[in-house]
Order: C-alpha cells, then structure tokens, then sequence
C-alpha cells in the first residue's frame, strides 16, 4: 500500500466516522479525497475506484467537468482545488460516467475552512502605482490571453509527487492582500522565492509549454499546461530554455531566475492553477506521492 492510498483509506474512515456524505450508486463507483476540510488555497486529490472500466469518466467541481487519469485498472484520479478567493463552507465534488451502459455517481463532501493571508499596505509613488492608458491596455490583453490558455482542457500528464520548481523552495507571500495607496490589488496568487540570478528552475510535473513570452508584470514567463486543467506558472525568468509548444518532463529546465517585468530583485514567482483555480503550491508539493 503506497502512502498516499493509506492516506485515502484513514480518509475514508474519518469521513464517515465525522457524518458526512460519501455514497456510490449501486456500490459500484467509489470516491475519496486527500481531505475532507480543506482551507481556502488547499488543492485536494479526489481517487476513484471502480468494478470495471468506467466510461466517459468527468470529474464534477464547480459547475465543471474536468477528465481524471486512469492509475490503474478501475482506478482513477483526479487533481482540484479551493482557489485563494473562495468562500468557507461546505461543498461537494462528484464523479460521474458510465459502467457497463448504466450511469453510475459518486459523491464526498468536503468543509472548506478559511485561512488568514497577511495584507501588505504598500505606499508607492503615483507613476509607480497607476498606470498610463496604453499600458492599461497591454496589461488588460495580456491577462485575456492568458486565461484563454488557461481555459484549454487537455488529457492529463501530471502525476504525484510534483517537483519543487527549484532546488532550494523557500516560498513567501502566497495570497498576501496587497493593498496600494489605499486601493486594495489582486491578491498575490503564487509564491515569490528569493534567490541569485541564474539558478535554475524547472518543471513541477511533465506537460507541454503552453506559453513562453514576454509580459508586463510577470517579464520573461512560461506557464506549462500538465492537463486535466493543471498548469504552473514562472514569472520574471532571466531567459528561457524551451519554446511555446514544446513537451517537457518533470525536472527539466526551463529556464532561470531573473527579474524581468515588475520585479524588485532577482526571484522567482511561481504559481499553480488546477480545476477550480489557484492553490497553495507549497500543499501541493505536500500531496502524497505514489
Ligand atoms: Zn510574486
């Protein structure tokens, strides 16, 4: 028995000794998460199991679908998160398909708890704080064209343990508030991990480039699509060493630390999105492996 299967298993066990609903129709499909109390930013591992090879297997979770990885015969599974700006309370992930021609459902339940970010009251000088019309523009364009890379659905390639981006993972400031002259700012959806320039970063998990190029906040930044709506992000890289499109594997170098774009000093922001959207990537590389 791996870990992580261990894990699932007390999981279980916790989850129907706390009250809360887990059911599978027919008893034919079962479903168990890493956790069932979550916190606000935490991702969770949903695994499936089934009597049989399910078909057109999705993964529900926020009014979405999203594919799950086969990890062996009538086993599947799954990657979701509580994104930084989500709500506390109780939620519900499902997984659906179809089992010998019958639809077949099983559902957990999951608390999401709140947690606390530090707020960063920032006082800036105004030409560093606001932003001229054409700027505002390339910064607005920018954003669509990413989450449009983001909306892309692709078959799964990540797998647990995922890969710290770099050797030495000091992480900071996972959703700090920033609030800048008085106005409060996106909250900071990655971690920012100070080190020389030049260290070499790479990647969490395999996948495929989905983006290498320049932006006006993030500088010189790659984002990888890993599939099933797993993508990590590096922003303000001194140069890249893959190009859009590219395949890459877990461990390989994709570039290094610099402090292109809107960056103080040579670092490295990093952060991860999967199905429900941006999550801790210090509980990520927490996850059990197998
Ligand atoms: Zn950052």
């Amino acid at each position: 028995m791996t870990g992580l299967r261990r894990m699932l298993a007390g999981v279980l066990v916790g989850v129907i000794a706390g009250g809360h609903a887990l059911a599978a129709t027919g008893g034919v499909l079962s479903i168990a998460v890493s956790t069932a109390a979550p916190a606000v930013g935490d991702p969770v591992i949903v695994e499936v199991a089934a009597n049989g090879t399910v078909d057109n297997l999705v993964l529900r979770w926020k009014d979405a679908a999203w594919p799950m990885r086969e990890a062996g015969p009538g086993r599947y599974e799954g990657l979701i998160g509580v994104d930084l700006d989500d709500p506390e309370g109780p939620a519900a992930v499902a997984a659906e398909g179809f089992l010998d021609g019958a639809r077949v459902r099983a559902e957990a339940s999951l608390t999401i708890s709140p947690r606390t970010f530090a707020v960063q009251e920032l006082t800036l000088p105004k030409g560093m704080a606001e932003f001229d019309g054409a700027t505002l523009r390339r910064i607005g364009k920018e954003a669509a064209e990413l989450s449009r890379r983001f909306s892309r659905v692709t078959p799964p390639r990540w797998r647990t343990p995922f890969l710290p981006p770099v050797e030495e993972y000091r992480p900071a400031n996972f959703g700090d508030r920033r609030v800048i002259n008085g106005d409060p700012r996106m909250p900071h959806s990655g971690v920012d991990i100070r080190l020389p320039e030049g260290t070499p970063v790479r990647a969490i998990a395999d996948g495929r480039v989905a983006f290498a190029g320049e932006q006006f906040f993030g500088g010189r930044s790659v984002v990888i699509d890993h599939g099933a709506g797993v993508f990590s992000v590096y922003y303000h890289l001194k140069e890249f060493a893959v190009a859009e499109g590219q395949a890459v594997s877990r461990g390989d170098r994709v570039g290094s630390v610099g402090a292109t774009g809107r960056a103080t000093g040579p670092h490295l922001h990093f952060g991860v999105r999967v199905p429900g959207g941006r999550v801790d990537p210090t509980r990520l590389f927490a996850l059990p492996g197998r």
